[in-house]
């Protein structure tokens, strides 16, 4: 008998190791979780910005209203502190939606799905026409040379490849022509450039996003297609070389326009003055409502705040929730936030960005030292029965990369990214392709990770 208590007792000693930290945050964390899938908070703000304000590109009306409604928000959740950063952003505006045929001997005429990219001139009204040379890559258009190339339209018809895993990387593989595309056309004297839209899938929806252009080499108007039109284009191609393809856009320029970044915060009851950021961009572009890219980010970090202050969690250090503004065109927003920190000599502890969609979180990526992602890696323990189990470094996201090599942190929220190119820079960015769990996930999973990292620090 004695021989079994003894036992019993040699046992429980050895397996119940009183660890009263890991119990509590084992609670608080299932708190936190439980707070963000009861409320509906997240989503009846993502369902405001969507279908309320609609699509907020930088210098546009929408980004007014949705800096205006933000802020109202904020002040609305009795934070200690709510102000704006101006910030001037480049104003570009679609004017008209586009039009484009091809027109062929053989296959009569078609209208084409096409959009102009971001920041590129316009056709003017009467539009552009011509015979179409399709290439796959820039060492193809570079072989093809002036001769082939002048006067023509560059048609981009590289596929977006579906053999990656993270679908961010066969972007990051595809994205060349949409964004110098337009130069390299123009150095060998192409009229126009059309680059098949970058997502996996095939739709009729064509996809923008940004382009550049060179100082020392003409502009030239360039659009993305439709990738089922891509493809029915290139097919036309084949049999006849003579076709040709008109298209009209009237987007275009303005000067400079002022604007946001809206801030709010939770004030640190130990450290007031040592932050961490909880962010996502505010401006999207203008196909769609910008619900995946950014919306989420934007509504996920805001419920970062409202979950501490329903659970009545008090921070020891200052929550910053930021909404960036000008992510998608010049990133004025997060280049500015930057600045003003190094003026100020402002101390973070961690800068945290939603910028993958609002679909199952799954971890975390960082640019971290290697002692600060060890650290945010141990918190897999209590983390990954959430589904939060890739912690990867390298990368976080864009609009917080530029506090680069201030010793902190930075830290993006990874979510599933097989749909994510479907919506993204789109008319199908809406509202109803973002599911409220999945949603809520992503609140909770930034709120679970700001509340170790203030209790735990950053290494
Ligand atoms: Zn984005």
């Amino acid at each position: 008998m004695i021989k079994k208590i003894l036992f019993t007792f040699l046992f429980s000693a050895l397996i119940i190791k009183p660890d009263y930290a890991q119990n509590n945050d084992t609670t608080a964390i299932q708190n936190i979780y439980k707070e963000a899938l009861r409320s509906d908070e997240a989503t009846d703000n993502l369902r405001y910005l969507c279908k309320n304000i609609g699509h907020r590109l930088a210098g546009t009306i929408g980004s007014e209203r949705a800096v205006e409604w933000v802020q109202t928000r904020l002040n609305e959740m009795n934070l200690d502190n709510v102000y704006l950063q101006d910030i001037m952003v480049r104003h570009w505006e679609r004017g008209d939606k586009e039009y484009c045929y091809l027109k062929s001997d053989i296959f009569g005429k078609k209208e084409l799905n096409i959009c102009a990219l971001g920041t590129s001139i316009g056709t003017g009204k009467e539009g552009l026409k011509g015979n179409v040379i399709e290439v796959k890559s820039f060492d193809e258009l570079r072989m093809l040379g002036r001769e082939k190339v002048e006067g023509k339209i560059v048609f981009f018809n590289n596929s977006t490849k579906q053999e990656f895993f993270n679908t961010f990387q066969a972007y990051g593989d595809a994205v060349g022509p949409r964004v110098t595309g337009a130069i390299e056309g123009a150095m060998l004297g192409a009229a126009g450039v059309m680059i098949r839209s970058v997502t996996l899938g095939i739709s009729d929806f064509p996809h923008t996003g940004v382009m550049r252009y060179a100082d020392s080499v003409k502009k030239i108007p360039a659009v993305a297609l439709s990738t089922r039109d891509a493809d029915y284009l290139s097919q036309c191609l084949k049999f006849d070389k003579e076709l040709q393809v008109y298209f009209r856009t009237t987007c275009e320029e303005f000067p400079d326009k002022k604007s946001y970044n809206v801030i709010g915060e939770i004030k640190g009851s130990e450290f007031p003055d040592e932050i961490i950021v909880v962010s996502g961009h505010l401006d999207c572009w203008d196909l769609g409502e910008g619900a995946h890219d950014d919306g989420a980010g934007i509504v996920q970090a805001m419920d970062v705040l409202r979950i501490f202050k329903a659970l009545d969690l008090k921070p020891m250090h200052t929550i910053r929730f930021i909404a960036f503004m000008d992510e998608e065109v010049a990133q004025r927003g997060g280049r500015k936030y930057a600045e003003i920190v190094k003026q100020k000599n402002e101390k973070h502890i961690a800068a945290i960005e939603s910028d993958e969609g609002g679909a199952i979180p799954h971890g975390f990526s960082m640019e971290s030292t290697d002692e600060q992602f060890k650290k945010i890696s141990s918190y897999r323990g209590l983390l990954e029965q959430y589904g939060l189990f890739q912690y990867r470094q390298g990368g976080s996201a864009v609009d917080i990369y530029f506090l680069k090599d201030l010793g902190f942190p930075r830290i993006g929220l990874l979510c599933d990214s097989q749909r994510y190119f479907d919506f993204h820079h789109s008319g199908n960015d809406v509202f109803e392709n973002v599911h409220p769990r999945e949603l809520k996930l992503g609140s909770a999973a930034l709120a679970a990770l700001v509340y170790l990292i203030d209790k735990y620090g950053n290494q």
